[in-house]
């Protein structure tokens, strides 16, 4: 087995659901006191050593959940997280402890609400995970901060100086510098440049990708934007997650030329030029809110679901439908849906076959790329 192909991270069946607040929004619509909201709803994949998997999702999908457990700061209801052979959710504090410095987990606000308290001086910050986890190869904590704000385009000036007192790039910068600062085997980024500007998130993904290469880190980098995602991937995968459950996944170079499932077609037709540059024009939630205005009217939903629908608020929606209905949890907004799509929920399989004017038609072995899968009836065999 090369090291491309160590599975550094296996998650097998998670699911996770939340709490809906006694008396609120959710709580109303699923039934009343004590229902929890769905996020996860058996997500499973595995990523090898110094692979990237680039996942995309709409704010609501699950994405954060599935990225707050991968990285040890929640656990799941059910299924397992099992990183390095070991498995997340059974570790003590103090085995969780020795992986941290391995398992670094960036946002996108990292940095935010920090105030000038002494303790979040820039070096207190890169000093405090340095104490924490010294590295093996020694040296005093001054200088390997030193070393990492260069690396980050930073400089020493930094040190003395408060998050507040930064810029938006210059906080992703340090939280970069901080997330690379141990040399850990993966790195779960989650959104972390969306808040930046064209330019500077061009080159803090680049800088992320030079060094994620150069220090040979996987990554699972999350972002609600396909283009910024394929940009990232390069040659890795890409899966598409949508009401807590993978909806698609392929090889990243084939993000806009395979696509199948009516999700992600959906999402890629919605930014008329696909470009492998971050940034492109897209709001796929304006796109989705139009068709949920007309599938409303088409389906005849029961009435507290329509409301939901005009609200536009297609992450509340599809929690709710996959949380009360069986079947496809797109199937309400999806415009290839057919009459198995309420009653039969798709499982993420390997794309071997279509359906056309009713009838499946089987894929010739050269046209079928095992690594794609898709959870679509119209192109799975289950
Ligand atoms: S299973 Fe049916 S509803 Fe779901 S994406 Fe496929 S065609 Fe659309």
């Amino acid at each position: 087995m090369t090291e491309q192909n160590v599975p550094i991270l296996e998650v097998v069946n998670l699911v996770k659901t939340y709490p809906a607040e006694d008396g609120g929004f959710f709580s109303g619509l699923l039934g009343g006191v004590g229902q929890r909201i769905p996020a996860l709803n058996g997500v499973s994949f595995t990523l090898n050593e110094g692979e990237i998997l680039g996942l995309i999702g709409e704010s609501g999908s699950g994405k954060s959940a599935l990225a707050r457990i991968i990285s040890g700061q929640e656990k799941p209801d059910k299924g397992k997280v099992i990183f390095r052979g070991k498995q997340l959710s059974s570790m003590s504090e103090g085995e969780l402890k020795t992986l941290r410095p391995h398992l670094r987990y960036l946002s996108e606000d990292a940095f935010t609400g920090l105030t000038n308290d002494p303790k979040n001086r820039v070096d207190r910050l890169l000093y405090d995970l340095i104490e924490k986890y010294p590295p093996s190869g020694g040296g005093s904590a001054r200088e390997a901060a030193s070393r990492m704000l260069h690396r980050v385009g930073l400089n020493d000036d930094y040190l003395t100086r408060f998050p507040n007192q930064l810029s938006g790039g210059e906080r992703q910068r340090l939280a970069i510098a901080r997330a690379l600062m141990l040399r850990p085997r993966l790195i779960v980024a989650d959104e972390p440049v969306s808040n930046l500007d064209l330019n500077t998130r061009t080159s803090m993904l680049n800088l992320m990708k030079q060094l994620g290469r150069e220090y040979k880190i996987a990554f699972i980098f999350i972002s609600h934007d396909p283009s910024m995602v394929r940009f990232f991937a390069g040659t890795g995968r890409i899966a598409l997650i949508f009401a807590g459950r993978i909806m698609e996944e392929f090889p990243a170079r084939e993000l806009f030329s395979r696509a199948t499932h009516p999700y992600t077609k959906t999402l890629l037709e919605v930014n008329a030029a696909p470009s492998p540059l971050p940034g492109a024009a897209l709001d796929p939630e304006m796109a989705f809110s139009e068709m949920e205005r007309v599938d409303a009217n088409e389906l005849h939903l029961d009435s507290l679901e329509s409301e939901l629908s005009a609200d536009g608020n297609i992450a509340a929606s599809a929690q709710l439908s996959a949380a009360n209905h069986q079947g496809c949890p797109f199937y309400r907004w999806c415009p290839e849906r057919f009459e198995r799509c309420p009653v039969e929920t798709p499982q993420l399989l390997t794309v071997t076959r279509r359906l056309e004017e009713g009838n499946y038609i089987e894929l010739a072995p050269e046209e079928i790329e095992p690594e794609h899968r898709a959870a679509c009836l119209r192109y799975i065999d289950q």
